[in-house]
C-alpha cells in the first residue's frame, strides 16, 4: 500500500512525487511516455531553464527522484482505477495492480490540431499555440496564425508587441462577419481562400492556399481544441468545469474523495481555463502533494 499513486511523469507529476518523496511518504509514479511538449526542442518561460531540451528536464527530474528511497518510478500505463479513499487499486497495462491511500491524476491534455495537411509534422518545432512560451522566438518576423475566430483576436492581441507582421489564414470556414470585423480592427492580413497545406521550408514555413504560397518565419493555431488524455476523470464521474478541465480546490482535491489532480488537465472554478505551463504545472504537482500530506498527517477524527 503505497500512500500515494501519481499516473502521469510531466511536470506536474514529477514535481507530486519531489514533494512526497521529501516528506518520506511513499509513492508510486507512473508513466506512460505521452508528453504535451514532446516534440518541443526547447522550453521557455521557466526560470533558470529557459531554453531547456523538455528531454533534459524530465531526465534530471527523473535523476533527482531517484535519491529519494521513498519514491518508485515506473515506465508504465495506468489503465483502470477501483475503491476509496484509503484504499483504491490502479490496474496496470502490464496486468499487475497496486494500492494506494490516495491517487494524483497528472495525465494532462492532448492537442487536438485542425485537419490541416502537414501540420501535424511542424507541431511543437515550427508551429506553437502558447505565446507565452514561443513568441518571443519569432520578435521582429511575420507569422501566420492558422484559423480566423475570437480566440484568434486574442492571439494578435498577445503577438502584436512582438513580431513584425500577422497574416490571418483562415482554416475549414471563413471567418463569420462579426469576427472578420475584429480580425480587421486588430491591423492584421486576412487571407481570402482557406489554407490548403503547411510545410517546412529553410527555417521557416511554406503556407499554401488557393494555388497561391507563402512564406512565414513560423504559425500559431488558433483553431483546434484540448481534450484530457486519460478516460479516468470520466470513469471516476468527477465534477467538470466548462474548459473540459477537472475541477479542483486550492490543494488539487477533485470531487472525490481521495483523488487530487495536478497539471494542465485541471484548474481551480475561479479560473477560465489551466494555465497551461510548465512552471504552473509543477507548482500544481507540489500543492496536491501539500495536500496529500495534510490529510495523511492530519490525525484520525477518533484519536
Ligand atoms: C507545442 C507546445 C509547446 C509548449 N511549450 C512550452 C514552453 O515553452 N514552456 C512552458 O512552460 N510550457 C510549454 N508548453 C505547455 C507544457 O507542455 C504543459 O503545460 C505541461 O507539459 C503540462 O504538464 P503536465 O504534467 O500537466 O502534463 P504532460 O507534460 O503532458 O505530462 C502528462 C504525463 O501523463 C502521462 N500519462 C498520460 N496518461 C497516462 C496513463 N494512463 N498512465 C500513465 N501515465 C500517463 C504521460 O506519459 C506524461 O508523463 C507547451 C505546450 C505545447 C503543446
Amino acid at each position: 500500500m503505497y500512500d500515494a499513486i501519481v499516473i502521469g511523469a510531466g511536470p506536474a507529476g514529477l514535481q507530486t512525487a519531489l514533494t512526497l518523496g521529501r516528506m518520506h511518504r511513499t509513492a508510486l509514479l507512473l508513466d506512460s511516455g505521452e508528453y504535451r511538449n514532446g516534440p518541443v526542442e526547447h522550453m521557455h518561460n521557466v526560470i533558470a531553464s529557459d531554453g531547456t531540451p523538455p528531454a533534459e528536464f524530465r531526465a534530471t527530474a527523473r535523476a533527482q527522484l531517484a535519491e529519494y528511497a521513498t519514491v518508485e518510478l515506473r515506465d508504465v500505463a495506468a489503465e483502470r482505477i477501483d475503491g476509496t479513499i484509503d484504499d483504491f487499486a490502479v490496474r496496470l497495462a502490464d496486468g499487475s495492480a497496486e494500492h494506494a491511500r490516495r491517487v494524483v491524476l497528472a495525465t494532462g491534455v492532448v492537442d487536438d490540431l485542425p485537419g490541416v495537411p502537414g501540420l501535424q509534422e511542424l507541431w511543437g518545432l515550427r508551429a506553437f499555440t502558447c505565446p507565452f512560451c514561443d513568441g518571443h522566438e519569432f520578435a521582429g518576423k511575420d507569422i501566420g496564425i492558422l484559423g480566423a475566430s475570437a480566440r484568434t483576436a486574442h492571439l494578435i492581441g498577445m503577438l502584436s508587441p512582438i513580431v513584425a507582421s500577422i497574416t490571418v489564414f483562415p482554416v475549414g470556414e471563413h471567418p463569420t462577419e462579426e469576427d472578420r470585423a475584429v480580425l480587421v480592427a486588430a491591423g492584421v492580413r486576412i487571407h481570402p481562400e482557406l489554407v490548403d497545406a503547411v510545410a517546412a521550408e529553410g527555417d521557416g514555413v511554406r503556407v499554401t492556399t488557393g494555388g497561391e504560397s507563402l512564406a512565414v518565419a513560423g504559425l500559431f493555431v488558433a483553431a483546434g481544441a484540448v481534450r484530457q488524455r486519460a478516460s479516468f476523470a470520466d470513469d471516476l464521474g468527477l465534477s467538470m468545469l466548462p474548459s473540459g478541465s477537472i475541477e479542483i480546490d486550492d490543494f488539487g482535491q477533485t470531487s472525490a474523495p481521495g483523488i487530487l489532480a495536478a497539471g494542465d488537465l485541471a484548474h481551480r472554478a475561479s479560473l477560465p481555463g489551466p494555465v497551461a505551463s510548465v512552471i504552473q504545472s509543477a507548482a500544481a504537482g507540489q500543492l496536491a502533494a501539500a495536500g496529500i500530506v495534510q490529510q495523511l498527517a492530519a490525525p484520525h477524527p477518533t484519536a
